[in-house]
């Protein structure tokens, strides 16, 4: 029976431990294409699944990774060939079924995107489900029409990894961006990506309750929901569009009706998990092409298996910057 190595997180007495364990290949669930992992990413939710949230995860053992990207070993549907390499992001990937922290998966093929040239497998997850993300945050603001000639653009949780890569994508397209940061020593990260301008936390909420701010923002990714999100809210130029993925502040949104009735400006929910498989393939070419951001490196740190575990406590504490990119 062919075995392999995988992250294993474990309940013991109420805590979760993850450690890497020798897994067989047997006992992955069914699915038409087994993939050889190369690379994978550290998500928020992979850490969440690792400390037992039961919203992600129901059952444990469990090998968390929402994200993957090798080479396929093996398919059923003739839609994939062996050899061939692929990306694999979302859907029920890493929550409950078994993930990308593994030498290999196996999956649905309605689940495979093939990867798209222009970008290498490390390439792809140094994106990951959070780069995959700002693009699609990145592509509803375009769509809304919110164009770098309409004004600044803000980014939360900047040195996130959501953030970090809208704040890259936003600048490569020419857009004048402010990124909020509770790390003060980070805001030389985050010119260093294109950030014209870098605020603090507390800078972005405002405490006054004032139900409308000056209009400052032509749009906004925000990752981190909460008080932040209301404020950006607020300071939204009339027109503009405000996006939504993510709760690291808060799930929390307290706001009025004022800045949607009075300066007519959007919110727009942005999903990478359950998205239509063929409109994933066509966000993953744009991240390879147009959206791509020629010095993605700079974000990545790269870690192994092994390490894994001491980087879930730091993302769960905030205290990552950029993206992990995670070597199998
Ligand atoms: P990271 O942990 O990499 O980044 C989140 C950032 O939020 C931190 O780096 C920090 O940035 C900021 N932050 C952390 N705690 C707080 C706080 N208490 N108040 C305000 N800001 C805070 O996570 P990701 O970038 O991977 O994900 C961001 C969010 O988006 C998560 O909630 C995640 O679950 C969600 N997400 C949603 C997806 C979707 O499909 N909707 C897909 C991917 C992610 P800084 O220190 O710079 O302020």
């Amino acid at each position: 029976m062919k075995t392999f190595k995988a992250i294993v997180t474990e309940e013991k007495g109420g805590e979760y431990i993850s450690s890497v364990k020798e897994r067989n290949i047997d006992d992955l669930p069914e699915g038409e294409v087994l993939i050889n992992v190369k690379y994978s990413s550290l998500n928020f939710k992979d850490a969440l699944s690792s400390s037992g949230n039961k919203g992600v995860t129901r059952n444990y053992p469990h090998t968390p990774g929402v994200d993957a990207a090798g080479v396929v070993e093996h398919s059923s549907d003739p839609k994939f060939v062996q050899g061939e390499e692929v990306i694999v992001t979302g859907y029920d990937l890493g929550m409950n079924t078994s993930g990308g922290f593994a030498e290999y998966i196996r999956v649905p093929s309605g689940w495979v995107v093939e990867k798209p040239a222009g970008i290498s497998l490390k390439e792809a997850m140094i994106y990951g489900t959070a780069g995959f993300t700002s693009a699609l945050s990145v592509d509803k603001l375009l769509k809304h029409g919110v164009t770098p000639d309409k004004g600044k653009v803000l980014v939360t949780g900047a040195t996130g990894g959501v953030g970090s890569v809208a704040v890259a994508m936003l600048a490569k397209l020419g857009f004048s961006v402010t990124g909020v940061t509770g790390k003060a020593d980070k805001a030389d990260f985050l010119k260093s990506l294109g950030a014209d301008e870098v605020i603090s936390r507390e800078d972005a909420q405002d405490t006054s309750k004032r139900p409308m701010l000056k209009g400052v923002y032509a749009g906004v990714v925000d990752t981190v929901g909460g008080d932040i999100l209301a404020t950006a809210l607020k300071s939204t130029m009339y027109g503009g569009a405000v996006t939504t993925c993510g709760l690291t502040q808060s799930p929390e949104l307290n706001t009025t009706v004022f800045p949607f009735i009075l300066r007519g400006i959007s919110l727009l929910g942005v999903d990478s998990v359950e998205l239509p498989i063929n409109v994933k393939a066509s966000a993953w070419r744009r991240v390879a092409t147009d959206l791509n951001v020629s010095e993605i490196g700079k974000l990545a740190h790269e870690i192994t298996l092994n390490e894994l575990p001491a980087y879930f406590e730091k993302i769960l504490a905030g205290k990552v910057s950029g993206r992990i990119v995670v070597k199998i």
